[in-house]
């Protein structure tokens, strides 16, 4: 029993718990009788990416002319949005190069434990190593890359985008990306969003990733956070309030 104490992780603090599974009257309830019930919509399995979009029919293949890496997919809705938005920045001179989209739950994994093995960790603590990996890349379980709605475009240098063409593709996102559903969702935190560094590379499709992250927040537990190094840090560091939902506040 210890054992098995000891082998899950992610056990809520007591305040985390409160704000994840509490049963007591909500009083905006009434407000959202007419919305879609987004939790029915996806499971926590789908949210958290435990699966193969491959596999997935919702899902489509990017073709070559849209990136530069081999079997990679996007939920075919977000895909389309994307594929008018290529043409209509082709036309204007600029080529988006879609870099990743979908990571499912093992990929991310596989990102995680890269770092975890860090030579420059040796010997840090493992909240410590937790923070200094959140600085860019996500637990597995509560990366956006999961949904199939979110993509990175180009280039993740921070400098890429600061002048000449990478400039110029990001300044034509600002302008025109939110006319096909695509928002950059870790903006400056000069305004106080938490969590990630700003990212000019990171994409929502926003018509399903909304109802996505209201479904991830309805549904998915500290609990459902397991099987990697680190895994108990995630209520410790409040990953889902912190992380998961520190996307620019206009998407909120
Ligand atoms: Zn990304």
């Amino acid at each position: 029993m210890i054992l098995m104490v000891l082998q899950s992780c992610g056990q809520p603090e007591p305040s985390s718990a409160a704000k994840n599974t509490s049963v007591a009257p909500d009083p905006s309830a009434k407000l959202e009788v007419a919305q879609i019930d987004s939790s029915e919509l996806w499971s926590v399995t789908e949210l958290t990416g435990r699966f193969d979009p491959a596999k997935h029919d919702d899902f489509a293949l990017i073709k070559a002319q849209h990136t530069s890496k081999p079997n990679i997919y996007m939920r075919k809705q977000a895909y389309d949005a994307f594929a008018r938005m290529f043409d209509a920045a082709k036309k204007e001179g600029i080529t988006l190069v879609i870099i990743s989209a979908t990571r499912n739950f093992d990929y991310q994994k596989g990102i995680w434990e890269k770092k975890w093995q860090r030579e420059k960790y040796k010997g840090w603590k493992d909240v410590d190593k937790v923070k200094d990996i959140l600085t860019y890349s996500s637990m597995p379980g509560t990366s956006r890359h999961h949904w199939g709605t979110d993509v990175d475009f180009n280039s993740v240098d921070p400098g890429y985008f600061a002048s000449g063409d990478g400039k110029k593709l990001y300044d034509w996102l600002v302008k025109h990306a939110v006319e096909y559903g695509f928002s950059q969702t870790y903006t400056n935190k000069n305004a106080g969003r938490t969590g990630y560094e700003e990212e000019k590379w990171h994409w929502s499709y926003m018509p399903l990733a909304g109802p996505m992250l209201t479904a991830y927040n309805r549904t998915v537990k500290y609990e459902d956070l397991n099987g990697f190094h680190g895994c108990e840090q995630a209520a410790v560091l409040e990953v889902f309030d912190v992380y998961v939902n520190g996307i620019d506040h206009a998407l909120k």
